[in-house]
């Protein structure tokens, strides 16, 4: 393997891009190497599903005459990234770890594939994920389970565990996944590398395959703060595609990291921490500390609606996946089964095409949505919802930020919760919240375990302050050494 190959595992975007200002490589050598890097560690991890390395060296070959006409390709000029199998990429196959979309190539790119690759960046392929995005552990998809490259014989959390595995393994510099109810934070916590889930709307959804559409984000993975920050104002913005893009104008989020978190009011939400007497609970603790060095307030706050979120997040969640997924009947995009009525071509094709988790889910989201039950459980939940959300709104009036663990324990053995779908819903207790709020929130490494696994530490601002939630992240990286 050649030596830029190799250190492509570890150089982060400032780094290339002064590596290529100063042509000590080019932008097509850069993308080979990180293409024979990450095909070759892939087999550890199966973090890949796919590569697709003429649309990364096509885009390596535009940056590479950009900068020899004197031009600026871009804030991401040759940056190696790998993106989530949910996202759609025009020609490039999109399965979201589902049998029933193994041989789906879109024709069109979503809308962050396209102002990634604008800004001069270079995707190297499609990640693995739980189907749908619908897990905890990567091990709902179709396409066999990634292993943490942390600890190969546990889970990268999930769903978005290829993306994040690929980024702490060297195989891409940043990447994209998608987070509904904790599906960046969580494996970025597992995996030790940085996981950023935007305000509702800030980035469009144009192209990321629902789930559930009023919870999904697009949301960045990167080795350190400022890498997943450039991605994301990269990524960022209104889309005529999306109408739930915000019109807000996006800030140059890199400009602002300059350190200074003096006088940043922190809350430490009670119900967060009551009972999380663990290795995980005293890493948190030990960040928050580092947080006080670094000159915040800290204070404890009350979200008192917390502990109904995961079976709020549940019925919602469930409820638009039975509705989203219903267009997968083997009519239109998916693999088709023989049958000779078409109430059996709908049957045949669902029942082989979906995993077991998918068929759970649109049975209780079905469920919930039924004359009778849509009083009791779906109008509640949107209820409870709310409620939440004016938690946050109330506790952003005395703090500027709020921290938390990210999950209550560290990366899991690969098999150990699998059998039991309501322990592994009970484990998105911290992550959930946010998404049910629309708040940004991001999981930034804080340390690992006496056995080596990593644990990140949960930021979440108000809406919009990304910004804000970047500042004291960068600066607790910086001080603490815990990542790139
Ligand atoms: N673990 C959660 C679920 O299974 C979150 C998934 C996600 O954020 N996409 O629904």
């Amino acid at each position: 393997m050649s030596a830029l190959a190799s250190s492509v595992a570890s150089l982060t975007i400032p780094q290339l891009r002064q590596g290529l200002e100063q042509r000590l490589f080019s932008a097509v050598e850069l993308a080979q190497s990180a293409l024979e890097f990450a095909q070759a560690e892939n087999p550890k991890t199966n973090a890949y599903l796919h590569f697709c390395p003429e649309r990364a060296l096509a885009a390596a070959e535009r940056v590479d005459r950009q900068l020899a006409a004197g031009e600026d390709p871009g804030p991401l000029a040759g940056v190696p990234i790998a993106v989530k199998d949910v996202i759609v990429t025009e020609g490039v196959r999109t399965t979201c770890g589902s049998r029933l979309l193994e041989r789906y190539v879109p024709p069109y790119d979503a809308t962050a594939v396209r102002r990634m690759e604008q800004a001069g960046g270079i995707i190297l392929g499609k990640t693995n994920c739980d189907e749908f995005a619908m897990g905890s552990s990567n091990e709902n998809s179709a396409f066999g389970p990634v292993r943490n490259p942390a600890a190969l014989d546990r889970v990268p959390g999930g769903s978005s565990g290829g993306s994040a595995a690929a980024v702490a393994q060297g195989m891409a510099v940043v990447a994209l996944g998608s987070d509904t109810g904790g599906s960046v934070r969580q494996p970025a916590s597992f995996c030790g590398v940085v996981g950023v889930t935007p305000t509702y709307g800030r980035v469009s959804r144009y192209g990321l395959v629902a789930f559930a559409s009023s919870l999904d984000h697009i949301g960045p993975f990167g080795r350190t703060v400022r890498d997943a920050a450039l991605l994301l104002q990269t990524i960022a913005g209104r889309d005529e595609c999306d109408a739930t893009s915000a019109f807000a104008p996006v800030p140059d989020y890199v400009a602002q990291l300059d350190g200074n978190v003096a006088g940043r009011r922190i809350g430490l939400p009670r119900e967060y921490f009551e009972g999380l007497a663990s290795e995980t609970g005293d890493l948190v603790m030990r960040g928050v500390e580092l947080l006080k060095k670094l000159g915040c307030e800290v204070r404890e706050i009350s979200l008192p609606a917390t502990r109904f979120a995961v079976p709020c997040y549940y019925i919602i969640a469930t409820a638009e996946a039975s509705s989203n997924l219903a267009r997968y009947d083997g009519v239109r995009y998916t693999t088709r089964a023989t049958a000779d009525t078409l109430s059996d071509l709908y049957r045949a094709t669902r029942g082989a095409g979906f995993g077991a988790e998918c068929k759970r889910r649109i049975m209780l989201g079905t469920y919930v949505l039924s004359h009778g039950y849509y009083d009791a459980y779906y109008l509640k939940a949107q209820k409870v919802r709310a409620l939440i959300a004016e938690d946050f709104r109330k506790a952003f009036t005395e703090v500027d930020a709020i921290v938390t663990p990210v999950s209550p324990s560290p990366a899991f053995k690969i098999g150990e919760k699998i059998d039991d779908p309501l322990e592994m819903y009970l484990s998105d207790i911290y992550t959930i919240t946010g998404d049910l709020a629309g708040i940004p929130c991001m999981s930034v490494p804080c340390g690992k375990t006496a056995a080596d696994l990593p644990v990140g530490m949960q930021i979440l601002t108000r809406h919009f302050d990304e910004t804000g939630m970047f500042r004291l992240a960068d600066a607790f990286e910086k001080a603490g050494g815990f990542t790139g």
